[in-house]
């Protein structure tokens, strides 16, 4: 099941923690927290690591709490 979801996650990066609930929550691991920046002062955000392998199950947007996952069609995604 590569590349054939219709959807994949936009992160909106102003309002990610980085509490890392979605990178649990998806059943193919294509998410993970990358480190933005050096050092202690470091900020963690999520990245979709592997757009194809998404499945556009939304669970991520679900279990975000902030709100910081939205679903768009991958063609948008490009944009
Ligand atoms: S939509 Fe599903 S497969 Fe894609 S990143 Fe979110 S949880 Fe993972
Ligand atoms: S669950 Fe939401 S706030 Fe937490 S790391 Fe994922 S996108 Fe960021």
């Amino acid at each position: 099941m590569t590349g054939t979801s219709k959807a994949i996650p936009a992160i909106d990066l102003n309002r990610c923690t980085g509490c890392g609930w979605c990178v649990a929550a998806c059943p193919p691991h294509v998410l993970s927290l990358h480190a933005l920046g050096d050092g202690p002062g470091a900020i963690k955000r999520s990245v979709l690591d592997d757009e194809e392998g998404c499945t556009g199950c939304a669970l991520c947007a679900v279990r975000c709490p902030f709100d910081a996952i939205r679903m768009v069609r991958r063609e948008q995604s490009r944009r």
